[in-house]
């Protein structure tokens, strides 16, 4: 089942620094930090800090506006610190059939090579 919106993640104890992360870019309201399995030379995830019961996009109500305009106005600073002006994809894998394996929502950002397209 669907974890609900109040169950910790993973992501908790990066916030909280109780685990260890290769922070790239924070401010008070969002983290973005390198992905444990990257997927391409660059792949960031950016998150909320603050997650607000934002398990997924599906969930998001008006509350969450301001928010998901910074996850997606960082993704444009990571984009540009990561030098990543030849292409690079921001995305969000929302649900099972999405293959959503974190419910803290969060953007991938990946880059630094060619990418496929459609997705498998
Ligand atoms: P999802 O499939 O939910 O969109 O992506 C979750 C991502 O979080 C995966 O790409 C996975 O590699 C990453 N991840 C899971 N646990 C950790 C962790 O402890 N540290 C970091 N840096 N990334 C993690």
């Amino acid at each position: 089942a669907e974890p609900q919106p109040h169950e910790p993640t993973i992501f908790d104890k990066i916030i909280n620094k109780e685990i260890p992360a290769n922070v790239i870019y924070e401010n008070d309201k969002v983290l973005a930090f390198r992905d444990i399995s990257p997927q391409s030379p660059t792949h960031v995830l950016v998150i909320p800090k603050v997650r607000a019961g934002l398990t997924r996009l599906i969930r998001a109500e008006e509350k969450h506006k301001e928010i998901l305009g910074e996850l997606l106005y960082t993704a444009s600073v990571v984009a540009r610190n990561e030098n990543l002006e030849d292409g690079y994809r921001v995305v969000i894998n929302d649900g099972k059939n999405g293959c959503q394996s974190v419910y803290h929502l969060h953007l991938h950002i990946i880059g630094g090579r060619p990418l496929g397209w459609p997705p498998v």
